[in-house]
């Protein structure tokens, strides 16, 4: 089944001149024929099309369905890497496995500086459709590391680091009544100032297993253990 993206829902009627595009000249969808829509904020819209134009399609919403909430917010936090195809595809998976909350922090040993939001968006919608739903993770401006570590909005708060005398494995640590947050770190790992720091604000350092996994593994290792318990 093929989503579109209108985040203006339930006001607007209109999809936007791409998706129109998609709709009618290569799905070659025509008036009368039904579409399936999402808002982002996660409403399923079931809609008919009534007026099939190519750049502006004119839809009525028949029905609206809300996306079910997972019992816990699950918050990934990453130190970027330097390769930035590298971070979008890690960011367009961990959407697929559905992450609540993605951040983006600067480390002592961060090799990138900037993060363009607005490109990482377009992976985001465009994961949310592939993986048939209706809420985008929220998405946060790359911060310094100590703000990071400020964050109020879990309890549940992890630092993995590459330790492997370390028995504390993130799987046995996990609570599906707690919201998360867990920290991976950048190419040259974290700082052991930055792990004490972290594990002086509450963070609790844990191991992801017994191999040194790439920034992006680690991410998606974590978040599919979130998504288990
Ligand atoms: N040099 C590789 C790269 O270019 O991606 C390895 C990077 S590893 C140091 C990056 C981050 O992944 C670490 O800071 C840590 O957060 C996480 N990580 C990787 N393997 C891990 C493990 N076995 N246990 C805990 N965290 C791990």
């Amino acid at each position: 089944m093929q989503l579109f993206f209108q985040p203006q829902l339930p006001e607007s009627k209109f999809l936007d001149p791409d998706e129109s595009k998609h709709c009618i000249k290569v799905l070659r969808k025509n008036i009368h024929d039904e579409i399936n829509l999402i808002d982002g904020k996660g409403t399923f819209y079931k809609a008919k099309i009534t007026e099939a134009h190519h750049k502006k399609c004119k839809f009525e919403i028949l029905e609206t369905t809300t996306e079910k909430k997972q019992p816990f917010h699950r918050h990934l936090a990453i130190a970027p890497t330097k390769n930035m195809d590298r971070m979008e595809w890690l960011v367009e998976k961990a959407t697929e496995l559905g992450v609540d909350e993605i951040s983006f922090f600067q480390s002592f040993h961060s090799e990138r500086k900037i993060v363009k939001i607005e490109r990482i968006e377009k992976k985001v919608v465009s994961a949310i459709k592939q993986s048939m739903k209706a809420t985008m993770p929220k998405l946060n401006e790359l911060l310094p590391f100590n703000s990071i570590l400020d964050n109020k909005g879990a309890i549940n708060k992890f630092i993995a680091y590459v330790d492997f005398d370390n028995e504390v494995h993130l799987k046995d640590h996990l609570d599906a009544h707690k919201n998360t947050l867990i920290l991976i770190g950048p190419e040259g790992d974290f700082t052991q100032e930055e792990v004490d720091l972290a594990c002086k604000k509450g963070f609790v350092k844990v191991s992801l297993g017994k191999s040194r996994l790439r920034t992006e593994t680690a991410a998606l290792a974590a978040v599919h253990l979130m998504n288990l318990v």
